[in-house]
């Protein structure tokens, strides 16, 4: 690479390179940040902590923890000391691939080495940083650990810690507990900004609060001098329609100019539709919006390909409808046993009048991305005689009724904790019951 350029007359030092090579990570352009990279080390240059932290923030957007574990590697063969803006990076992916096993690993270290906790404005961004790796990664409980050990830290919290708690609280649909930081937030005088209200209104919604979210958007201008942004407006359309008030959601939608033409708010309101079953609701208003905005709400629902995955140390084993599993044989197997032992337990499925027979549910019960995936997860523990008291699952869409029943079971049967966190929430299943209370 650096040949080619050379030949177009540029000469390269340390410092161009380095400049080239942040400018190529800022820009995303993975295959030529690495080509770089890769001159660098041929050429003997010795990279510094500006180039790996560049490429560490590459990768952390990406989600590509493999790439940012390369980097990691290199920098301890070649003995650069990974500092604040390095760990950002790297708690930030850890979160984006749901690894909590690593995320701890990672907290230990910045604990070890004296970056966190601390005064420092740096340290402020690192307690948000696993504010949001351990909420991502189904470690609540850790999250507000963070949360508390920032405050004896420092004394004081900022609005965009409180902020990050309320997200994390947001994945939990623990819309009271979001409500009491940001009631705290406000006795200490400071202001929320336009990310506490993003995270407080999306933690209501979930919560299934649409009235508070209504009250919240409504005061805004009033008690915060504060305009409500699209983010917001369409948080109000998402809450209502997650309630089922489908009339209202629409309403809101047609009477508010910010959010009349939002692809994203639209999609929340076809998504209640569908969720309570308003199919000639979800079909006037397709043919109420215009052409293109039309195209853009199809694809966006298309595009949607469905996934669970679970890691098993830093194994991702993805279920999808596409690629299948390679061990699927086992891990069908061992679905079946679950359902066999939930049975003896006194689980039936909840029969509907559409249900197919019996049999047929069980097999389609088991058939399920996050059932192969939990499956997996507990067959895994007693392949490698691991105890472990929690199994973490992701899902990229909704759960269902079924496989929400049968986790409830799971819990209680098998003495397990199960975190599954579908696509905007976490339910904890735990002795037999979830943290969502059966509302979601
Ligand atoms: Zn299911
Ligand atoms: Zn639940």
């Amino acid at each position: 690479m650096l040949e080619e350029m050379e030949e177009g007359g540029m000469e390269f030092n340390l410092f161009t390179c380095t400049s080239l090579l942040v400018a190529y990570s800022k820009a995303r352009d993975v295959e030529k940040a690495e080509k770089m990279w890769r001159s660098m080390l041929e050429r003997g240059f010795r990279p510094d902590l500006k180039c790996y932290n560049a490429l560490l923030s590459l990768y952390s957007s990406l989600g590509e923890l493999n790439g940012a574990e390369k980097v990691v590697e290199e920098m301890e063969r070649s003995g650069v000391e990974r500092d604040r803006v390095s760990w950002l990076s790297l708690l930030g992916v850890c979160g984006r691939r749901g690894r909590l096993e690593e995320g701890v690993r990672m907290h230990e270290k910045v604990v070890s080495r004296g970056l966190w906790p601390g005064r420092e404005k740096e340290c402020t961004y690192l307690t948000t940083a696993l504010i949001g790796m351990y909420a991502s990664c189904g470690g609540l409980e850790e999250a507000e650990k963070v949360f508390k050990v920032h405050f004896e830290a420092k004394g004081e919290v900022e609005v965009s810690v409180y902020s990050s708690m309320i997200g994390a609280y947001a994945q939990y649909g623990l819309g009271e507990k979001a409500l009491g930081v940001f009631g705290e937030l406000c006795a200490k005088g400071l202001r929320p900004d336009v990310f506490t209200f993003s995270s407080l209104l999306t933690a209501l919604s979930v919560a299934l609060l649409p009235d508070k979210v209504l009250e919240i958007v409504g005061g805004m201008e009033k008690n915060f001098g504060m305009t409500p942004r699209v983010s917001h407006h369409s948080c109000v359309v998402d809450a209502l329609a997650n309630a089922g008030r489908l009339e209202e959601a629409e309403d809101y939608m047609r009477k508010t100019e910010l959010i009349r033409s939002d692809v994203p708010t639209l999609v929340c309101l076809l998504m209640g539709c569908k969720n309570y079953g308003e199919y000639e609701r979800a079909a006037r208003i397709l043919r109420g919006v215009r052409e293109m905005v039309d195209l853009e709400v199809r694809k966006f629902l298309k595009e949607k390909k469905g996934g669970a995955w679970t890691w098993v140390g830093s194994n991702l084993h993805w279920f999808g409808e596409e690629n299948p599993h390679p061990e699927m044989e086992n891990v069908s197997n061992k679905a079946l046993e679950i359902f066999n032992t939930l049975s003896n337990a006194g689980y039936t499925p909840q029969a509907s009048p559409q249900s197919p027979k019996e049999e047929m549910l069980e097999k389609e019960l088991c058939g399920h991305l996050e059932m192969q995936a939990i499956a997996l997860a507990l067959m895994k523990m007693e392949e490698m005689g691991e105890v472990k008291e929690q199994v973490v699952v992701f899902k990229n869409m909704s759960v269902c009724v079924d496989c929400h029943e049968a986790s409830k079971w799971i819990s209680k049967v098998f003495g397990k904790t199960i975190k599954l966190k579908e696509s905007r929430r976490w339910h904890v299943f735990k002795d037999g019951v979830c943290s969502c209370s059966d509302c979601w």
